[in-house]
């Protein structure tokens, strides 16, 4: 899947009837999980017939103004969030005594009704709206009718035939209303080998340190807009509750969040991309960003840092090019020795490593790096391994079977069961 994304533009009259096809939107989810909780809707077959129960109902004349398809696939959104909760319940059954319990163990993502926000997206399948043959029009055409907006930046859409377009989804920001295409594609493309396998040890002081050495400083675009940032969060603070003035403020301030995530975005999916150019096999660490953004001293860092951004389009760009992203445990990797494996202990301070046990001297996060593409390399000869010993065995039973009678020893076992 690709998605191209491209700006709307129309009247204002136009954006208020987005406003009311993303309300309704909500509204279907929110009724479907409503439902669900009242028992009426146990399937996700059950959640599509919900919908027309809805569309029908006199109370809700919205509900049947939404394309039929756009009705479905927020049906499907609403029954996505309870298998989801499922799925956790399964992982972990004590858990669905006690799905009410917020932030506790208990909490495995027992549905939430969906809030006003800003930032959110009704969907539409493939009727609903009209794309025109120049590419430049998109027309809604159910019953909000929201009528024809102009579209910036599809010069992409012209790749690609409109039978590959599988969904349209109009997506509210603060700075506007979005259309963003989803295309079904398969992205592929060609790479030379470059003789050259990547460990990453990502950090604070270096975005991150290779096993080559090579370090890439660390951009800090949320330090760098902060100040900005906190003028227009304390404007926003003192402005009076449901003014004009506290909508405009909010606003500015969202823009300015928005900016700042984009610039991260930006530059993380460059470096990503040229990683992974630039290498026939990455090895990260598989890192629990939640867990450590729980340290408050490094919170802002962290969650600045984007490290999981940079992971999510490595693994992307991995399939793209056909470059194996392999993620190994963290523990240890900056710990041990590179040389000779004994652990030397360092706290965060400490920048080199020098091993007493070989007299090994690297610095810190170059030793790291170096353990984490050794770990992986193994990590990738014990799976292959295994694979191949399994299909060996597989081979033996069959050549088992005809020597010997099989029955005999799968009686025993489930007698002793
Ligand atoms: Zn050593």
């Amino acid at each position: 899947m690709i998605v191209c994304e491209a700006k709307l533009e129309g009247t204002r009259q136009q954006y208020r009837q987005l406003d009311a096809a993303i309300r309704t939107g909500r509204f279907v989810r929110n009724s479907i999980i409503r439902a669900w909780m009242d028992k009426q809707v146990k399937s996700r077959n059950d959640a599509y017939k919900y919908c027309k129960v809805l569309a029908d109902n006199h109370e809700f004349p919205w509900a049947k103004k939404l394309n039929s398809m756009a009705r479905q696939a927020h049906a499907e959104r609403a029954w996505a969030s309870v298998e989801r909760f499922y799925r956790n319940c399964k992982a972990s059954p004590r858990a669905e005594r006690t799905p009410l319990i917020k932030g506790g163990r208990g909490d495995r993502g027992y549905p939430k009704f969906a809030k006003y926000k800003t930032r959110a997206s009704v969907e539409y399948k493939t009727s609903g709206y009209k794309l025109s043959e120049c590419r430049r029009y998109i027309k809604f055409t159910d019953g909000f009718k929201a009528g024809e907006f102009k579209l910036w930046g599809t010069r992409d859409l012209h790749f690609y035939q409109l039978e590959q377009i599988k969904r349209v989804r109009v997506v509210r920001r603060c700075d506007g209303y979005y259309a963003q295409f989803l295309l079904d594609i398969n992205r592929k493309e060609e790479k030379d080998l470059t003789g050259i396998q990547r460990g990453l040890d990502v950090g604070l002081n270096h975005f991150y340190t290779d096993n080559f050495g090579e370090k890439i400083d660390n951009p800090r675009f949320l330090r760098k807009d902060e100040r900005k940032l906190k003028r227009f969060q304390r404007r926003l603070s003192r402005t009076e509750k449901k003014s004009k003035n506290r909508v405009k403020a909010r606003n500015k301030l969202g823009r300015a969040h928005l900016k700042v995530s984009r610039r991260r975005n930006d530059w993380v999916c460059k470096l990503a991309q040229h990683v992974i150019q630039s290498s026939d096999l990455v090895a990260i660490e598989n890192l629990q960003v939640r867990n450590m953004v729980k340290n408050h001293k490094l919170a802002k860092s962290i969650n600045d840092a984007s490290w999981r951004k940079f992971r999510e389009w490595l693994e992307y760009f991995g399939l793209v090019y056909g470059v194996p992203v392999i993620a190994v445990n963290p523990s240890y990797t900056s710990i041990n020795c590179f040389n000779c494996g004994e652990p030397v202990i360092k706290t965060l301070s400490t920048r080199t490593h020098s091993c007493c046990a070989c007299n090994y001297v690297a610095d810190r996060d170059e030793n790291a790096a170096r353990n984490i593409l050794k770990t992986s390399l193994k990590q990738l000869s014990d799976t292959v391994g295994r694979t191949e010993i399994n299909n060996a065995s597989g081979e033996n039973d069959l050549c088992l079977d005809v020597e010997t009678q099989p029955s005999k020893p799968t009686r025993r076992k489930r007698k002793s069961l």
